[in-house]
């Protein structure tokens, strides 16, 4: 079994270095567990925070364990009545080609249904993201027909889900991304009214006047993954009593600073500002994943993927995705 550890903390920027591949037999399983081949690992910008010994909003991860993430496969052996061989399944098996995972602890595994929905998009689409979408759109930004919504990183796991949310909630939805394929991506196959390149912006009250062509009635709701420039530039577009859902920060995931250059905009416009973590809100799962699983099954979500071969790619795909080199949600194949 190829496993990939965290083998030291980065000082600023993740680097390969970092990473250390080992192999290792796979234990006997006990009564409970199963043993599960992974198709699929998902690779999330949450777990850059997690390779720092401070703690963020997760816990860091411990040195010499195998990093955490969450993976979709196949039962290959099992020693619980509620898992057979060849059952698609996801949970949290971490970066190695096999885990043995408890079948009775309350959600770390969970059977899938394939037929409508690949089984790769449960860690997108109709997996964690989709759900971070589903939950700052709906219970933060709680946005009317006709309103008009705002996402950054749109062309990414969470941005292409919000958008289908948004649209099929009558709302004008326009994305931030940054280059031309990316935008052409989010207005032509994610449905979007209108997206903006941030790339072609220095600063953000150029990029806050391509905004307002996009946006005549202003900003009603925003959905934020990036912060800086993208995020001041967005400030300046909101109505009155607008809602910002603060979703991810990635601009600073390696301990940049992401000034904010206009907080009295919160005050005059009398904006609700919320952070959020999706793992907290688990009532909201059934309901999200129900709808999530719905768009993509009938086309109404087309979510794109960059899928990087085999575990020793992990460690590069990762650094590349916290660089914007990840056009979609980015996975893993591993087999
Ligand atoms: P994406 O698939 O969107 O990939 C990350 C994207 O971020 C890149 O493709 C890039 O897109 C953009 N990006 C990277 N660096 C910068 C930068 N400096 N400035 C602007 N954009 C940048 O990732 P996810 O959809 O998985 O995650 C999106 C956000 O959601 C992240 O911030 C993540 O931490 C957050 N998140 C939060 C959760 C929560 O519970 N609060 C749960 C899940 C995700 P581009 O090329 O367009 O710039």
């Amino acid at each position: 079994n190829k496993q990939i550890l965290l083998d030291s903390r980065p000082e600023g920027e993740a680097t390969a270095s970092n990473f250390k591949l080992v192999t290792r037999e796979t234990p006997p399983l006990q009564d409970g567990q199963v043993l599960v081949r992974h198709h699929f690992l998902s690779l999330d910008p949450y777990m850059r925070g997690r390779m720092n010994e401070s703690k963020s909003y997760a816990q860091p991860q411990p040195l010499g364990e195998v990093m955490i993430g969450g993976t979709v496969g196949e039962v290959v052996e099992s020693r619980s009545p509620k898992f057979s061989p060849g059952d698609k399944v996801v949970g949290m098996g971490g970066w190695q080609e096999y885990s043995v995972a408890d079948a009775n602890a309350p959600g770390m595994l969970r059977k899938v249904d394939t037929t409508h929905v690949p089984l790769s998009h449960y860690l997108g689409a109709v997996g964690m993201p989709g759900v971070t979408a589903w939950y700052g759109l709906v219970k933060i930004i709680e946005p009317q027909a006709g309103q008009t919504v705002v996402v950054s990183a749109a062309s990414g796991a969470v941005g292409s889900a919000f958008g289908a949310l948004a649209k099929a909630r009558g709302c004008r939805a326009v994305g931030i991304a940054g280059g031309p394929d990316k935008c052409r991506y989010v207005e032509q196959e994610l449905g979007f009214d209108a997206c903006i390149d941030y790339k072609q912006h220095r600063d953000a009250q150029s990029l806050a006047k391509a905004l307002k062509q996009a946006c005549p009635q202003g900003v009603d709701g925003y959905f934020e993954n990036v912060g800086g420039m993208v995020m001041d530039a967005v400030m300046l577009r909101m109505n009155a009593f607008g809602r910002m859902a603060l979703c991810g920060m990635i601009a600073g995931y390696d301990g940049q600073p992401i000034p904010m250059s206009y907080p009295q905009l919160i005050l005059t416009n009398r904006l609700r500002v919320e952070g959020f973590i999706v793992s907290e809100h688990m009532e909201v799962w059934p309901e999200a994943l129900k709808e999530l699983g719905q768009l993509v099954g009938s086309g109404k979500l087309r979510p794109r993927e960059s899928v990087a071969q085999g575990l020793e790619a992990a460690p590069e795909a990762f650094l590349g995705m916290l660089k914007g080199r990840n056009f979609g949600k980015q996975l893993v194949q591993l087999v």
